[in-house]
């Protein structure tokens, strides 16, 4: 049987928002233990170049800037955990009124008196059976981790925001050909990236079509082509390339909570107005899972500092 450890305060989470909390809470000698989950530094680890967090002139790399916050969250004595949580028990009733409990895929549990929720967002995918089926084989949600492989190659990425935008630009690196698919024909990313993209010769857009399906076998070399539906025409057409880039957009990561903490219709944390108090007093929520609007790097920490404040 596994012991209980108990601290007095935990962060779920290794973001930008997780991180800055741990950075408070140790300057604060809280003692913060922080559990890093299954993608340790969180979504800016699979970005590329960030040209808009404040400090760096020159812009930096996502990995890199996650590498220097958990660096200054150690610094301040940061008990930094590699494990995944598996049950949350936060509820009241089911904590039968002792402190806070969470059951670690390791077998380790923590038990904590207060507990900060930065559990971040994961990548929206298109529910295509292909998607399942070609995943790691041509199909995959980050360009930046994959793109390297494309080079010389055709390839398509699906969505319109800043992420499929930006991932598009950064594909330009590698592929010969560029489509960027979108189910309209007007972009949802920044203007400055639109004029961009717009103007880059190897990207090519098309507009108002959704992916029907992704064609191609893991046994054969994956990926081979991706079936469009052109939303005006109703036509199919077939665009051979070998790399499916989905990018459209992020669910927040709330699962673990079940119905425990209120969550908005689209699944997002709620916190009190001008706070990160949630409704279960001691637990509060900061970064991209409580943040519908911005989920910037910097509204993350904004919310991160808020939250070990609290
Ligand atoms: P967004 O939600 O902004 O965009 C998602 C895109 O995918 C939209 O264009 C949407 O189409 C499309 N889409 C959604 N669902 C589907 C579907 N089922 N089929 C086809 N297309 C679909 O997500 P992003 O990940 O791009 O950005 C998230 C947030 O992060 C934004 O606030 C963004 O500004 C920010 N961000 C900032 C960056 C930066 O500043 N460097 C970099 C990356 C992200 P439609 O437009 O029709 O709704």
């Amino acid at each position: 049987m596994s012991t209980t450890i108990h601290r007095p305060v935990i962060i779920l989470g290794s973001g930008p928002a997780g991180y800055t909390a741990a950075i408070y809470l140790g300057r604060a000698n809280l003692s913060p233990t922080l559990i890093q989950g299954m993608q340790p530094g969180g979504q800016l680890t699979v970005t590329t170049e960030v040209d808009n967090f404040p400090g760096f002139e020159e812009g930096i790399s996502g990995p890199e800037l996650m590498r220097k916050m958990e660096a200054q969250a150690r610094r301040f004595n940061t008990d930094m955990i590699s494990d995944l949580v598996t049950q949350a028990d936060l509820d009241p009733a089911r904590r039968q009124g002792g402190p806070f409990r969470l059951t670690c895929d390791s077998g380790a549990v923590y038990t904590c008196d207060a507990l900060i929720v930065a559990t971040g967002a994961a990548a929206r995918w298109l529910g295509l059976e292909a998607e399942k089926r070609l995943s790691g084989y041509g199909v995959s949600a980050c360009a930046t981790c994959d793109g390297f492989f494309y080079r010389g190659q055709e390839v398509a990425i699906v969505g319109g925001g800043d992420t499929a935008v930006e991932e598009a630009l950064f594909l330009t690196n590698f592929a010969s050909k560029v489509f960027l698919i979108h189910r309209r024909d007007a972009l949802r990313a920044e203007k400055v990236m639109q004029e961009r993209l717009l103007a880059h010769p190897k990207i090519h857009p098309v507009w108002n079509s959704a992916v029907e399906d992704i064609l191609g076998d893991p046994q054969a070399g994956g990926v081979s082509g991706i079936r469009l539906k052109n939303l005006k025409t109703g036509e199919t057409p077939v665009l051979a390339v070998t790399g499916v880039f989905v990018a459209i957009g992020h669910t927040p990561n709330t699962a673990l909570f079940g119905d425990q903490l209120d969550k908005d219709a689209t699944g997002y944390l709620v916190t009190k107005p001008d706070s990160t108090a949630t409704n279960i007093p001691g637990v509060f929520a900061a970064g991209d899972v409580q943040d519908r609007i911005f989920r910037q790097a910097t509204t993350a920490v904004g919310t991160g500092c808020m939250a070990a404040l609290e």
